[in-house]
Formats: structure tokens, C-alpha cells, sequence
């Protein structure tokens, strides 16, 4: 069967890379550095089969003509940001990763990069901001925090007629390929933390750099190589494995997800629950990250709060098999400043919630302690 015709799942499943002779039915992992000059391979610095296998099933499901594996997320974006020139013009969305706000800023400054920050979620209030002479514009959508929708199509249609030179550039970290396609939006890059989703398990880092571009794929194979910066075939291999589960994961993600949001909507100590805007063409579903407003009140005793949940995690990370809980403001953003939270709309009462597969039922009890413990 032609392979553009399989859903996403079987597709994912049926990828393999070739072994001659040995024909595994799972492919086995690889931990070799180099191969032997009459291996297709050179040094695992440039590829490796598990890499290559791993790069092939996120392609499939991006459906790009290219993918590149990286050590993490951070590395991915890294990487992208190379693309712009020093002394050149990047863009970047208000709300987004602090850490990726952070790097950014580090680049422009080691660079001499002009760093722009607007609100790219306004429509076309934003679109009339974007200075024009851009070399790249980057933006997470949903959006980290508050999960509001940058619309790709637009801004790729407003970046044809104003600025053909740009790449837009999307961390699809948080939809994922199943749920978002930049590419297919008008994106020319479209990349991925594999820590969190597609690894699934808490268990392995990695990153992902998609594109449609023969070009730019060149310009970052190379920097990927004389950067060593390549996924090692172990993680590449971990996250292959997790791959195979990916869909099923998502759909649970999803129902956990649906329930957990309607159940906090449902309490009263709760000012706002953030979810995105799922409108079926640039996003079809989402899983499983969402927000509560508590206030800033409240927000102070956040510890006590976290210390009375028994089912959710507090550490690094999210989009796995186990819930977690995180304050942006101490966590995926404490490295920005006081005004720079202030600007994000990131005080202590904003909480990230991110279901795993716990039974929903034990989830909403050990929020609903937490909560009387929170505001006793
Ligand atoms: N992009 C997004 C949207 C993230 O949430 C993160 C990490 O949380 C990263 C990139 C960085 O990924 P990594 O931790 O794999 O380096």
C-alpha cells in the first residue's frame, strides 16, 4: 500500500530500516560509533540506523521530505536559530518556553541578532507589528503559558506578500504532528522537544527539526555534525519504541484530559482553567496540558498545595504516563525576570496540571484534597 494512505498509527508502526540478512521484526539497537567503509553508514556523529528509523517515522507523521534527531529540544532550537544570520532580525512570541525566551536573548546578544517580542495571537493587530525586513519568526502554539492559538495560515500568507524571505519557524512541541501540522500551514520549520510527548515515558531527552526545504536541511544536517549534536542511537532507540504507542497515547491523553477540564471548571476556587481552542483545521485534538488560575493569594502557598498531591508529580517535565503539577512561575519560567514574568501574565497562581493515564476518578480526588488543603 502506498505509504501516504496509512493512518498515522499503522504508519508508525510499519516504518523499519533495512538490515540485510538479519531481518528482525524490531530493530535492534545499534551502539557503534563508526561502521565499515562499505556500510551505507560513515560515524554515528553523522547518522545511525536507529536515528535514521526514529527521523522517518516523525517525518511520516509531519508527512515532511526531511527530519533531523538532536540530543533535546533545546538543541533543536538551537540549531533552528542558526538559520539567522548575525546581525539579523528574529521575531519571537511573548508567550512562549522560558527557556526558549532565554536562548534567545543569549543568541541575539552573542550575535548581534535585533530580538523582537510581540503578541502574535491578535490576529491582525500582530501581523501589522512583524517588522518586515525578519529573517525568522518563532512561536509555540498553544502557547506556553495560557494555550492560545497563533493562526499559521494567516501569518504564512501575511509573510508571502510582506516578507518572502522569513522563516516561520513552530516548536509543535505541545500538539504534536498527530493534533498540528505547520508544515502543511504555510511553516517552514517545524520542530519538537521528543522529551515530552513522543518519548512519553519521563525516561529520554530528545529533539526533532522537520522541514519541507532541501536547503535548510543541508545548512542543519551540517551544523548537527560538526556540532555533535546528533540523538545518540540509545535515546534514538528509546524513543523509537515509545513511538510505537504514540497514538494510542494521545487519544487517552485526550479523554483524561477532557474529563480532568470539565471537572475543574466545575470548582469554585478556581478563577480560570485554560485548554486551547481545538477548531478542527489547525488543530484537531489536544492532550494534556492545562492551566488554573488561582490567584495571586493563593498562588503564595502554591507548597502546600503541591505537598498534598499524591498522584501528580513535581518535577521537570511533562507529557508522560504520570500526572504532574508545576508553578511556571518558579518552574518553566524562573529564569525570566520579575518584569518579564509580569509582561507573560505569570504570577504565583498560575499552575500547570498534565494528566497522564492515573484513572481520572483517583485524579480528582487528590485534587479535590489538595485544593481544601490549599485554602485551609
Ligand atoms: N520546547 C518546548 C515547548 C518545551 O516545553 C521544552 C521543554 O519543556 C523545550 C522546547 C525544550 O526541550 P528539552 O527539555 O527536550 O530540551
Amino acid at each position: 500500500m502506498p505509504e501516504e494512505e496509512l493512518s498515522p498509527t499503522t504508519r508508525i508502526l510499519r516504518t523499519r530500516c533495512e538490515i540485510e540478512g538479519a531481518d528482525p521484526v524490531v530493530t535492534p539497537l545499534f551502539q557503534t560509533s563508526a561502521f565499515e567503509a562499505s556500510s551505507p553508514h560513515f560515524y554515528t556523529r553523522k547518522e545511525n540506523p536507529n536515528g535514521l528509523e526514529v527521523e522517518e517515522v516523525i517525518a511520516g507523521l509531519e508527512r515532511s521530505a526531511h527530519c533531523l534527531s538532536v540530543t533535546t529540544g533545546m538543541t533543536a532550537l538551537l540549531v533552528v536559530l542558526g538559520l539567522v544570520p548575525t546581525g539579523g532580525t528574529l521575531v519571537i512570541n511573548t508567550l512562549i518556553y522560558g527557556c526558549t525566551y532565554r536562548l534567545c536573548f543569549r543568541e541575539a546578544k552573542k550575535r548581534n541578532i535585533d530580538l523582537v517580542v510581540l503578541d502574535l495571537s491578535a490576529g491582525d493587530e500582530s501581523l501589522s507589528k512583524v517588522p518586515e525586513e525578519a529573517h525568522m519568526i518563532l512561536f509555540e502554539t498553544p502557547t506556553n503559558p495560557f494555550l492560545r492559538t497563533i493562526n499559521i495560515a494567516d501569518l504564512a500568507k501575511w509573510r508571502d506578500k510582506h516578507a518572502p524571505e522569513m522563516l516561520m519557524v513552530v516548536d509543535n512541541t505541545w500538539a504534536t504532528p498527530l493534533f498540528q501540522r505547520p508544515l502543511e500551514c504555510g511553516a517552514d520549520v517545524s520542530l519538537y522537544s521528543a522529551t515530552k510527548f513522543f518519548g512519553g515515558h519521563s525516561d529520554v531527552m530528545g529533539g526533532f527539526i522537520t522541514t519541507n526545504r532541501d536547503d535548510l536541511h543541508e545548512e542543519m544536517s551540517s551544523e548537527r555534525f560538526y556540532g555533535g549534536m546528533i540523538l545518540s542511537p540509545y535515546s534514538a532507540w528509546l524513543i523509537r519504541r515509545s513511538m510505537q504507542t504514540f497514538t494510542l497515547r494521545m487519544r487517552e491523553h485526550e479523554r483524561v484530559t477532557a474529563e480532568m477540564y470539565k471537572f475543574l471548571k466545575s470548582l469554585s476556587c478556581i478563577q480560570s482553567v485554560y485548554t486551547p481552542e481545538v477548531d478542527g483545521t489547525q488543530l484537531t485534538g489536544y492532550g494534556c496540558i492545562l492551566f488554573v488560575e488561582i490567584g495571586d493569594e493563593l498562588g503564595q502557598r502554591y507548597e502546600s498545595f503541591r505537598d498534598a498531591l499524591t498522584l501528580f508529580s513535581s518535577g521537570t517535565g511533562m507529557a508522560c504516563v504520570t500526572s504532574m503539577v508545576a508553578q511556571p512561575y518558579t518552574g518553566s519560567h524562573a529564569s525570566l525576570t520579575e518584569d518579564e514574568k509580569a509582561a507573560m501574565g505569570i504570577g504565583k497562581g498560575l499552575i500547570r496540571l498534565c494528566f497522564g493515564f492515573e484513572d481520572p476518578e483517583d485524579l480528582k480526588r487528590d485534587l479535590t484534597n489538595a485544593f481544601r488543603v490549599l485554602q485551609s
